[in-house]
């Protein structure tokens, strides 16, 4: 299997909850490695942009002011089948379906606050990356 990138969000809740680092922690014990990282916060503007795939859903607007409510923790991770592997340690987008071990079953409020992004797509883990990180700042 090749190795490829997938990109996470540690969202705002889960980020002031002080559970960075057991969700890392997860995310190294499971084979990822960290490519590239920083702390920060989205703005309204630049979190509509990133969801903007859900703007006709009628959860998009409440997604936005959520993702820029706080601080977050953007990370492109690099594994074997990175993105399909990572959305399997992650669990189900709702906390309530995800199986038990996984990042979403052990850290999320609710399907909103969700604890964690995983990219959907090789194209789309490359599209997130590039609105967080730019060459020199990957690893
Ligand atoms: P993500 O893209 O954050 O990794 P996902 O791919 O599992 O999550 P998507 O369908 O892409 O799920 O939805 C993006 C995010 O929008 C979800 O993670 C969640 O925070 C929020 N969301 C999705 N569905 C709903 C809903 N029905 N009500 C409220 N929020 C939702
Ligand atoms: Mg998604």
């Amino acid at each position: 299997m090749n190795r490829n990138l997938t990109f996470t969000m540690i969202k705002p809740t889960a980020f002031k909850n002080n559970n960075t680092g057991g969700i890392l922690k997860m995310i190294n014990d499971a084979g990822f490695v960290i490519k590239a990282m920083k702390l920060t916060r989205l703005s309204p503007e630049f979190a509509g942009d990133f969801y903007a795939v859900h703007k006709e859903r009628p959860f998009y607007g409440a997604l936005v002011d959520f993702m820029s409510s706080g601080p977050i923790i953007a990370a492109l991770l690099e594994k074997d089948n990175a993105v399909d592997d990572y959305r399997t340690l992650i669990g189900a987008t709702n906390p309530e379906n995800a199986v038990k071990g996984t990042i979403r079953k052990m850290y999320a409020t609710n399907l909103q606050q969700n604890a964690v992004h995983g990219s959907d797509s090789d194209e789309n883990a490359n599209i997130e990356a590039d609105f967080f990180f730019s060459k020199t700042e990957r690893y």
